[in-house]
């Protein structure tokens, strides 16, 4: 099972990917991450990603698509795509050189993402958490690392992010239907427990 997850920036599509990856066995592949990674390391691909990422923009179609080509060739068995595609073209690309069997889409009001971002704390674990439950703590609960804040989960860069979700990545909503592969599931303001299990649902009916 080869699926693309989508929502909004906050929707929660890293607390999910990491649930989805353990339960269905699936390789969690992120574009996010995979540019933090580079810029923490010092790479070309990093110092280019760098200046988009902290406008708030998406990183160039060609580097993008050619990280996300390169990582599937390694990949073995079913695969969840997190943050990518971003946009139509990527979406077109992806679907030359993979089969997409379902886009899950995490659906959330817009309106409570930028205090959900900007009050964010993520371990390199893969756990993410926000600072109004986490009494003080600054580890993490599942591995006991020290937690930080993403660079780019500051008003400023959120706001262009969302706008840049509206703008580029929402309208891919109606590609996947077009193709029969989207399914929706309304977070509301429902804890990630409960949204996990509407996943579920979506995600063992598609699998039968
Ligand atoms: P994320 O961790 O998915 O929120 O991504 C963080 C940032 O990385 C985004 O705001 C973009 O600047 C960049 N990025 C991630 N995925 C993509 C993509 N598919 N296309 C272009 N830029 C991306």
């Amino acid at each position: 099972m080869n699926i693309v997850l989508l929502g909004a920036p906050g929707a929660g599509k890293g607390t999910q990917a990491v649930k989805i990856e353990e339960k269905f066995f699936l390789t969690h592949i992120s574009t996010g991450d995979m540019f933090r990674a580079n810029i923490k390391d010092g790479t070309e691909i990093g110092k280019l990603a760098k200046t988009y990422i902290d406008a708030g923009k998406l990183v160039p179609d060609g580097v993008t698509c050619e990280i996300v080509k390169e990582s599937l060739k390694k990949v073995k068995g079913g695969y969840l795509l997190d943050g990518f595609p971003r946009n139509l073209f990527q979406a077109e690309e992806l679907d030359k050189f993979a089969n997409i069997d379902l886009c899950l889409n995490l659906e959330v009001d817009t309106s409570l993402l930028l205090d959900r971002i900007c009050g964010r704390r993520m371990c390199h674990c893969g756990a993410t958490y926000h600072v109004s439950t986490l009494g003080g703590k600054t580890t993490c609960e599942r591995c006991g690392k020290p937690l930080y804040q993403r660079e780019d989960d500051n008003p400023q860069t959120v706001k262009a992010r969302l706008a840049t979700y509206e703008d580029q990545t929402a309208p891919l909503k109606n590609y996947y239907l077009a193709e029969n592969k989207l399914a929706t599931v309304d977070c509301g303001a429902k804890s990630p427990d409960e949204v996990f299990k509407m996943v579920c649902a979506v995600l063992e009916k598609f699998n039968k």
